[in-house]
């Protein structure tokens, strides 16, 4: 096995969500504040999507992650009290939706510390987990998450089971992701801006994910499903969601956490010594 998960399980499963709301949108154009039905595809998110979500996780018995950006949070406060009253664990993902690489160091540090300040009142503790929109770290984003005390990162794509990150700040655990099992790219339409153009049958989904779920507990990997309430906060997308989350328990040996709970297993399982280092392509030059 690829990684030694506990109890003989034979893979781990972290079902995530990104509570984008309409900060998605705005990060891209602030402009489209003024566009009520481009909204409203947003606001449905934390409006019925979250809600409908949280049904199908409790019917599953399952507690899940759900990376909320600070907009987010501060327009549908009770959406966020709602996912931490069911149990549910709370991360960040930045502010207005930032992608780091449009953030100057100085930027980035302070709204990565604001993800203490505008989630702890709702939920009660300092955020553990990041996740960056769109996946977008920086080279200096893991040193300036273990500066502000977080635990883990999920944004990164170069393995899949977790690995431990050195930094000049102390050590990251990074859950790696991967667009495949993210709903975005099965399910993301808007005419403006263009977030994708395709509506597929929740049914091809669950067979791509279900796919995925028999080889990495062939391989012993770490599962992250990525979904987005406005999304897959919709009926039969909800619904397939339902039924892949049976599916996961029916194999017996896929450990289902929170991304916090796994991060935390994976610090204290992870040899000390294996750390790696961010290294990024150096072209020379200027
Ligand atoms: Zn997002």
């Amino acid at each position: 096995m690829k990684f030694p998960w506990p109890d003989q399980m034979r893979a781990a499963c972290a079902i995530t969500f990104d509570v984008d709301a309409e900060s998605a949108i705005l990060a891209v154009d602030r402009r489209f504040a003024a566009r009520a039905s481009t909204m409203s595809h947003q606001a449905y998110g934390p409006k019925v999507g979250v809600p409908r979500l949280l049904s199908v996780l409790d019917r599953a018995d399952v507690r899940a992650t759900f990376f909320v950006p600070g907009f987010t949070a501060r327009r549908y406060p009770d959406t966020v009290r709602a996912i931490v009253a069911a149990g549910h664990e709370v991360g960040w993902h930045n502010d207005l939706h930032e992608p780091p690489y449009t953030l100057d160091e100085s930027e980035e540090r302070a709204i990565i510390e604001r993800g203490a300040e505008v989630l702890e009142p709702l939920t009660g503790e300092r955020p553990h987990g990041f996740r960056a929109p769109w996946w977008e770290l920086n080279e200096r984003t893991p040193e300036l998450l273990a500066e502000a005390g977080f635990v883990y990162d999920s944004s990164l794509m170069d393995d899949d089971v977790p690995y431990r990150i050195d930094t000049a700040a102390g050590t990251l655990i990074e859950l790696p992701v991967h667009w495949s099992l993210d709903d975005w790219e099965q399910y993301a339409f808007l005419p403006e801006p263009d977030i994708g153009s395709q509506i597929e049958l929740p049914s091809k989904v669950l067979e791509l994910w279900t796919a995925e779920l028999d080889a990495m507990r062939d391989e012993g990997c770490l599962l992250v499903v990525t979904m987005h309430p406005f999304l897959s906060g919709r009926p039969a997308r909800a619904k397939m969601l339902g039924e892949f989350l049976t599916r996961v328990r029916e194999r017996g040996d896929v450990w289902i956490g929170r991304a916090g709970e796994i991060a935390a297993y994976a610090d204290v399982t992870l040899p000390a010594e294996e750390r790696r280092r961010m290294e990024l392509p150096n072209l020379g030059g200027g």
